[in-house]
């Protein structure tokens, strides 16, 4: 059953099957912003034909799609407010005092129980800053939560993504709200619902049981989004991915403005889920929805006229959809470490880019087991001089945790220390070659005590403070690295990117 809905989300995101192009599950004319928090339009036409027991749901479904989910509203209603048209600016009293700027979109409806990536890892963040005085209530403007940030439009997501997955996705995922709505108002199972539906759902070819097997799907709530099954939507999905993506726009916006003023600029970091970096741009990937870093490179090109980004990926596993993305792109460089022969095994070290862009991806599996020494040396090494010889106006980072020893996914040895080092040395190298202009987007990171005490120590690095990361790691975890493979792979990487 589910993966059936798999199977139509992929002819979806990869544009065969049936045709994306004329795949129309609804029949209605949607417009682009019809699922942003603000100004929600609905232009619903209903099919000519359909009879009066049709027309008399109409009331119901429609209300059902305008409605948010409850509970990412309840969140958000203290912490956002989203504002399309406006680019966040620094105000003076602070210009020269902020020292780390962050948003957070916690897409609370984006959630499925026992999943890893499930809607308590940003909460557990915010929580962790608050207990180590790490917000603004304790530092002051020191510190500053962005409390108004725009939602990305879907023009925004099409800089990376195919118009036949956003709105492939947009489209089944409003067919997949109405079915879970019903579902919560005692529709279900009725003829009348079903037949209605199935009048919008099978009108291009979608097959009844295909239906069903959707409607099945919503009495979980959540509906596969890939083949191999690891990443899920709810109804709730494209918006807070639109929200997530946003999140780190502004704080593009909010860094590029500042560096105007000072050449301190805070650092930004988007505390954001859905993650992005697997997300390829014709479909949703890994726990991914939407690709944040590359849809944030593209903005930053597009709307602030920075020409040359400079992408750092250290999350555990390979960033292979924002790879995908700048393949043959000389303009953005993008650079990931990543545990060889983990998940979803791309990345290997010769994949270097190609056309005008080869030389601008460097991909540097290192061994499982690496930790903390091989990440020091890689820095030193490899990715100072890759920067220093790219020279970027602003370097943006998918900051993954889940190279942490404690985290369940992988097998690299990063200790909380091992992400100080990379938040202090990454924003000192975006000082040295791009006026301070620096982004961190949150990837993954899913053992939650070890992603929200990495993160705080990221914010101590970004604020100056020393490192707490003795109090908080226990090294009796940790193993022998495989120097000997790592000293081999740097020696490698230097070799093929001349460094
Ligand atoms: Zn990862």
């Amino acid at each position: 059953m589910v993966m059936m809905v798999a199977i139509l989300l992929m002819m979806v995101a990869e544009g065969g099957g049936d045709g994306v192009s004329s795949f129309h599950p609804l029949k209605m004319e949607l417009h682009p912003r019809s699922l942003l928090p603000v100004g929600v339009r609905f232009p619903f036409r209903p099919l000519v034909g359909m009879s009066q027991q049709h027309h008399s749901l109409i009331p119901f479904i429609k209300s059902r799609l305008l409605m948010k989910h409850p509970t990412s509203r309840k969140y958000f209603k203290t912490s956002i407010s989203c504002l399309s048209e406006q680019l966040n600016v620094p105000q003076e009293t602070n210009e020269s005092t902020a020292k780390v700027i962050y948003s957070v979109a916690p897409a609370m409806g984006h959630n499925k129980a026992a999943h890893p990536e499930c809607s308590s890892r940003v909460p557990a963040i915010v929580t962790a800053l608050e207990k180590m005085h790490l917000t603004p209530k304790f530092r002051g403007s020191e510190i500053i939560q962005l409390q108004n940030f725009r939602t990305a439009t879907v023009e925004d997501i099409m800089s990376v993504h195919s118009k036949s997955y956003v709105f492939g996705l947009e489209k089944v995922l409003q067919v997949f709200l109405t079915l879970t709505e019903a579902q919560n108002h005692r529709y279900k199972g009725t003829t009348r619902m079903n037949s209605f539906l199935l009048v919008f759902v099978a009108d291009k070819g979608l097959h009844e049981s295909l239906f069903k097997a959707m409607e099945q799907a919503s009495e979980q709530g959540l509906i596969h989004i890939d083949g191999s099954g690891p990443t899920y939507a709810t109804a709730t999905t494209f918006e807070e991915s639109l929200v997530a993506a946003g999140a780190g726009l502004s704080l593009v916006d909010y860094v590029v403005e500042a560096s105007r003023i000072s050449e301190n600029p805070p650092v930004g970091f988007a505390l954001i889920r859905p993650p992005g970096h697997h997300a390829v741009p014709k479909g949703p990937m890994g726990f991914c929805v939407f690709g944040n870093v590359a849809i944030g490179a593209r903005y930053a090109q597009r709307v602030h006229g920075l020409k040359r980004v400079f992408i750092i990926d250290f999350d555990v596993h390979h960033g292979n959809g924002t790879n995908d993305a700048f393949y043959d792109d000389p303009d953005i460089f993008f650079l990931s470490t990543h545990q060889d022969g983990s998940y979803p095994g791309t990345g290997k070290i010769d994949n270097i880019g190609c056309g005008n862009g080869e030389g601008a991806t460097l991909n540097l599996p290192l061994a499982g087991g690496s930790g903390d020494v091989a990440m020091r040396t890689v820095f030193d090494e490899v990715i100072v001089p890759s920067a220093q010889r790219f020279k970027p106006d602003i370097i943006l980072v998918s900051a993954g945790y889940d190279g942490h020893v404690l985290d369940p996914l992988a097998n690299f040895q990063f200790t909380t220390g091992t992400y100080y080092m990379l938040a202090s040395s990454i924003k000192q190298l975006a000082k040295d070659l791009c006026g301070g202009r620096c982004v961190f987007f949150l990837e993954g990171g899913y053992n939650l005590d070890s992603l929200s005490n990495s993160v705080a120590d990221s914010f101590r690095a970004f604020i100056g403070e020393s490192s707490m990361a003795t109090k908080v790691d226990d090294l009796g975890f940790l193993y022998d690295e495989p120097s000997l493979k790592v000293k081999q792979a740097i020696q490698r990487i230097k070799h093929l990117h001349s460094l």
